[in-house]
């Protein structure tokens, strides 16, 4: 259980993602130029894949191995989503994997609140509730001070960037900012919601779990999350079975891996075989 002060500090994140919707307001005065949309879009790109690529596959699934410089510019760059710091956010993950699903899981959209409710309980709901603060935090991520910084920290990197945008490019700048910050929360949200409720589940894993090609659109590779909950531990997730072969399905976060890999900066990515798909896929039927 996180100490009293990190809980203080882990609740400035909910009102900075709040902040963020109500900034999206500006763009009625300022309007958007295609400097501030391109500012946009770029912040979005970066900072979903520092989301999917560092605190997803790596951080929370060790997935593939990288340096410690890898963790620490990740953790910062997906802490300026406004989506926190590294241990919450592995903690909050492991507890879903854990529980998926079930009792237990912080963002279900299934559990006890079913249509509609269960769908907003999951997107945003549960930010709101006692279920946002961790049970406990991992052990890896706090040995390391730096990552620890960056978690209790979690607000500061967020507001830098806001600043950076407003002295770029004025008010239309921090306006961009506060949408793109929007949209992304919305769509990595999308995974905890959408891609539990619509989508096929070619991989048995009896829970509510599906691959979702819109979810996967707006998360460079999330929203094959059927797969993922099938094989958690592997770095690619755009793999499916379809009338028992193999295929595969656009994962823009794992080529990013992959670059990452060429670079130096990764290594042992791990990806099922062959058989334990097909096995894992048969086991559906
Ligand atoms: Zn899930
Ligand atoms: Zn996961």
């Amino acid at each position: 259980m996180p100490g009293s002060i990190s809980r203080r500090l882990y609740w400035l994140g909910p009102v900075f993602i709040t902040c963020s919707h109500l900034g999206c307001a500006l763009l009625l005065v300022t309007g958007l130029g295609l400097g501030a949309v391109l500012w946009g879009v770029a912040l979005y790109l970066v900072r979903m894949l520092a989301i999917t690529a560092v605190l997803h596959r790596l951080i929370a699934h060790r997935s593939y191995q990288a340096s410690r410089v890898v963790w620490w510019v990740g953790s910062l760059l997906a802490a300026s989503s406004g989506q926190m710091g590294p241990s919450w956010w592995k903690a909050h993950h492991q507890q879903h994997h854990r529980h998926v699903d079930g009792q237990g899981d912080p963002h279900t959209p299934l559990l006890a609140r079913q249509g509609w409710r269960g769908f907003w309980h999951s997107q945003l709901g549960w930010l709101l509730t006692p279920d946002f603060q961790p049970e406990r935090l991992p052990a890896d991520v706090e040995s390391d001070p730096l990552l620890r910084l960056i978690d209790r920290g979690h607000l500061l990197p967020p507001l830098a960037l806001a600043w950076l945008s407003w002295q770029l490019g004025g008010l239309s700048w921090l306006a961009a900012f506060c949408l793109s910050t929007t949209v992304l929360f919305h769509a990595v949200a999308s995974v905890n919601s959408v891609a539990h409720l619509s989508g096929s589940q070619p991989f048995a894993t009896g829970d509510g779990s599906r691959n979702n090609p819109w979810v996967a659109l707006l998360t460079l590779g999330e929203g094959w999350h059927n797969l993922h909950h099938a094989f958690a531990g592997s770095v690619r997730q755009g793999i499916s079975v379809r009338d028992g072969r193999i295929v595969l399905l656009p994962d823009p976060t794992y080529r990013f891996i992959q670059v990452l890999a060429w670079l130096g900066l990764a290594r042992q990515l791990r990806i099922p075989s062959e058989r334990a798909l097909l096995a894992r896929a048969a086991a559906t039927a």
